[in-house]
């Protein structure tokens, strides 16, 4: 049933390879930063350069809905609300559901509570020490997803401590909602990246597949480990090489274990699931990787319609039934 092929070889972060460039027919793309990274759109049937506002524009709704830094955005109002409720969009209380539901299926692993340890690692600008640890201990008492509590379209956080962060899932759910918009505006082939967050509409208009490339772990960027040919899918990396600090030569990255408020050390470089939604894929390469491999894999084959590829330390990678050879 192989939906998705793979032509072997090793990689890092997700790039298109084909889907760079321009074709003879003259595909329209909008380029970006937002959400703390290059975005791009690239829609192959259209020449109306409207929609691609439009795309880039519903990008910053959802950021001014979903950002943890933005002022006045749901979740920094839940966030600062010392314990009372909050209410907030209906969408944002679609996405914090499928979250929790995650944080739940992972029994913890996956955890949308980290920010304060997060903050105190600062990858962004660690250059090269550890967390406090009397701070981190600290934080750590504020980690929990039990804490938040929906009730209609309200959301209250028992400890006021606790800080909701939807970077791991909210990406691919933005991917999603441009890929409706793009539909209804008649686009039938389209390519949306946000950040290496990939989703794809139909197949390039030559009637060929996109051919997604999957970074090798710390290699140079744009270099892949393999390929993977899809249309009307996601694919989605969690990886340990793109926010990480070096102590001691030894890599500490973002994905964080919440037992401990240090990075999940498993032998891992990057889990890439494929799904027709690019919210499960999101929330499932980082629920994946907080689970290690054979929880992960496990979980994967459980499931319908979604594959993955793990890159383990060595560099071997590990594919899920539906893309064994
Ligand atoms: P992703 O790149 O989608 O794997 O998401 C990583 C981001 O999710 C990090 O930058 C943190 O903001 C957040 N995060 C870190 N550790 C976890 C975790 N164990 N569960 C959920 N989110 C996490
Ligand atoms: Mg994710």
């Amino acid at each position: 049933m192989k939906k998705y092929s793979i032509i072997g070889i090793l990689l890092l972060t997700v790039c298109i390879l084909s889907g760079c460039k321009t074709t003879d027919n003259n595909p329209i793309t909008r380029q970006t930063i937002l959400f703390d990274t290059i975005i791009q759109i690239r829609i192959y049937d259209s020449n109306a350069t409207n929609i691609l506002d439009g795309c880039i524009e519903k990008c910053q709704y959802y950021e001014n809905l979903f950002s943890r830094t933005v002022e006045g955005s749901d979740i920094y109002r839940i966030n600062h609300a010392d314990g009372a409720p909050v209410e907030v969009h209906p969408e944002t209380i679609a996405l914090l559901e499928t979250a929790l539901s995650y944080c739940e299926l992972s029994d913890g692993a996956f955890d949308i509570t980290l920010a304060p340890v997060s903050d105190l690692w600062d990858f962004q600008n660690n250059t090269g020490s550890f967390p406090n640890s009397d701070q981190l201990q600290k934080c750590l008492e504020s980690v929990g997803y039990q804490a938040i509590c929906i009730n209609g379209n309200t959301v209250q956080i028992a400890n006021p401590d606790t800080q909701i962060d939807l970077g791991a899932i909210a990406k691919g759910y933005i991917a999603d909602q441009l890929k409706l918009y793009l539909k209804e505006n008649g686009v039938n082939h389209a390519l949306i990246d946000l950040g290496g967050n990939i989703l794809t509409i139909g197949g390039k208009p030559d009637g060929s597949k996109y051919n997604i490339a999957i970074q090798k772990p710390f290699d140079e960027q744009g270099t892949p480990i393999t390929t993977v040919k899809t249309t009307d899918d996601s694919v989605v990396t969690s990886g340990i090489y793109q926010r990480y600090v070096e102590i001691d030569r030894k890599v500490y990255h973002h994905i964080l274990n919440p037992r401990t408020g240090y990075p999940y050390d498993n032998s891992l470089y990057s889990v890439t699931i494929i799904s027709d939604s690019s919210t499960t894929a999101d929330a499932l390469s980082t629920t994946c990787f907080a689970m290690g491999l054979e929880d992960g894999l496990e979980l994967i084959n459980s499931l319908d319609h979604t594959e993955a590829i793990f890159i383990t330390d060595n560099y071997e990678l590990i594919y899920s039934d539906g893309l064994s050879k």
